[in-house]
């Protein structure tokens, strides 16, 4: 088993070191990651700018590939650019926060994965809660069992996973739940301030703790302490209203005037 792991908060960040160490226990990894934090910055290509990479020591615990670039640059680097064996699957993580609802389109994290999908691999998508003390280890350990209950039953091209772990507090995580993602849009807080020229700007803030959800989902599953795992397409066709539109009568209109 070879496995790509990736992430969005950069090659030096303690939770793809945390991934790290627990997937080289189960297949050889090829760590290929951004060189700066690229949290937030979704599904972003470069493609105005070269793209440059070097090999890194990261602590002395593994080398892996640093890049200038974001994270589905990182993938698309790993699996066409660089040398070496194809992967059998794609990791991305362990990120520094949920990765739950509509935050699944905002996340450098899930984009690796969706990446990796998109270039015909299975790919796992990892964030752990943020809380004071993070636990990367214990949350690699867990996520690391479920990579391979994934391996064990079904390993497809083309389909993420995407599993998210709650805080480490006594009795947490209760349990796994599969759930789908929520839609409830996040709690944005809009703050307008004053710059020192007199200019307004605002500050894009918002409490991302306190979101949770009447249904069944992602977001729910991790408040109320269980490990939420969802599978993820990156095919964005609503089949449903496609065959209904399909059903119309669609004329361009004439020309103008008429
Ligand atoms: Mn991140």
């Amino acid at each position: 088993m070879r496995i790509l792991l990736s992430n969005d908060d950069g090659i030096f960040a303690p939770g793809i070191m945390a991934m790290h160490n627990e997937l080289a226990k189960i297949a050889d990894v090829q760590v290929v990651a951004p060189a700066n934090v690229q949290s937030g910055g979704s599904h972003a290509i470069t493609i105005r700018h070269p793209v440059a990479w070097r090999n890194v020591d990261v602590n002395g615990t593994f080398r892996g590939v640093c890049v200038e670039g974001t994270p589905a640059d990182c993938v698309k680097l790993a699996l066409g650019g660089l040398d070496g064996r194809k992967p059998d699957l794609v990791v991305s993580g362990i990120n520094a926060g949920l990765n739950t609802g509509i935050h699944v389109l905002y996340s450098g994290t899930v984009a690796a994965a969706i990446e990796g999908a998109i270039l015909g691999l299975p790919a796992v998508a990892v964030s752990l809660q943020l809380y004071r003390d993070m636990d990367y280890a214990g949350a690699a350990v867990i996520a690391r069992g479920l990579i391979e209950e994934i391996i064990q039953r079904e390993l497809h091209p083309r389909e993420v996973w995407n599993i998210n772990i709650p805080e480490n507090k006594p009795g947490w995580p209760r349990g796994v739940r599969v759930v789908p993602q929520s839609i409830q849009p996040t709690l944005d807080r809009l703050e307008k301030r004053i710059d020192p020229t007199g200019r307004e700007y605002y500050w894009l803030g918002g409490d991302f703790g306190e979101l949770s959800d009447a249904h069944d989902t992602d977001l729910r599953a991790v408040r109320e302490g269980y490990v939420s795992i969802t599978p993820l397409q990156f095919n964005l066709t609503d089949t449903g209203r496609l065959e209904r539109a399909r059903a119309w009568t669609w004329e361009l209109p004439g020309p103008a005037g008429a």
